[in-house]
């Protein structure tokens, strides 16, 4: 009953596939870690992980590239051209199990479940560049594959890229709706890119189009 709820929240204005990827995956990750109840150190995570995530060609590693930007559980997400997605978590990801020992408390508050939220963002973003490599014909609309999750700013021609600019308007709007309308990557965007820059343009004209296209729901 709660994980619907969440799921029911966090999936808010997504399009019905990432929604059926998400909540078709998550109550099966949710059952797998709470019959070792949510007693799993990161390997064992990333087993069920893989187990679970391969039906949709997504597969979980963990990062051993320190120099690499990171959110809090998730280092990076890359899309490769054959149309798999891998996603890098941050080393000692799975710590954050141990406040659902008691798991009837998982899910029961939709703030609590941060590594699950990060999670469906970043895979929002990726399934956006999925969807870039189909439409341009099975091969890499560029060659920037990697996924930056934090928002420090380790290159502002990544962020310029217009694959990029698309996955990151999408994820913001994500947030948008979600988040009571708190967006750290639109937040990001604004005060990185200034009045009249063209990149700054290009995110907010894809911000809004999302936007629209889920008030004429
Ligand atoms: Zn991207």
């Amino acid at each position: 009953m709660r994980l619907n709820e969440y799921l029911n929240e966090i999936t808010k204005g997504t399009t019905p596939r990432v929604k059926a990827i998400y909540s078709k995956r998550l109550p099966e990750v949710r059952n797998e870690f709470e019959k070792r109840k949510w007693n799993i150190n990161d390997t064992q995570s990333i087993d069920i992980l893989n187990n679970i995530f391969k039906k949709n060609n997504i597969k979980f590693n963990i990062n051993t590239d320190k120099s690499v930007h990171s959110g809090n559980f998730i280092s990076y997400g890359a899309s490769w051209d054959d149309g798999s997605i891998e996603i890098y978590l941050k080393k000692g990801f799975s710590n954050y199990w141990k406040r659902y020992k008691k798991s009837s408390e998982l899910f029961e508050d939709f703030d609590d479940n941060k590594f699950f939220s990060e999670l469906f963002f970043t895979l929002s973003h990726e399934l956006i560049h999925k969807r870039q490599t189909f439409k341009a014909g099975g091969k890499d609309v560029d060659k920037e594959t990697f996924d930056l999750t934090g928002s420090g700013p380790s290159g502002l021609d990544y962020y310029s890229s217009k694959k990029e600019v698309e996955a990151y308007a999408y994820q913001a709007y994500l947030e948008y709706m979600t988040k009571d309308g708190v967006s750290p990557i639109f937040d990001f965007y604004l005060s990185t890119f200034e009045k009249n820059n063209p990149t700054r343009n290009r995110f907010l004209k894809k911000f809004y189009q999302y936007l629209d296209k889920q008030d004429k729901k």
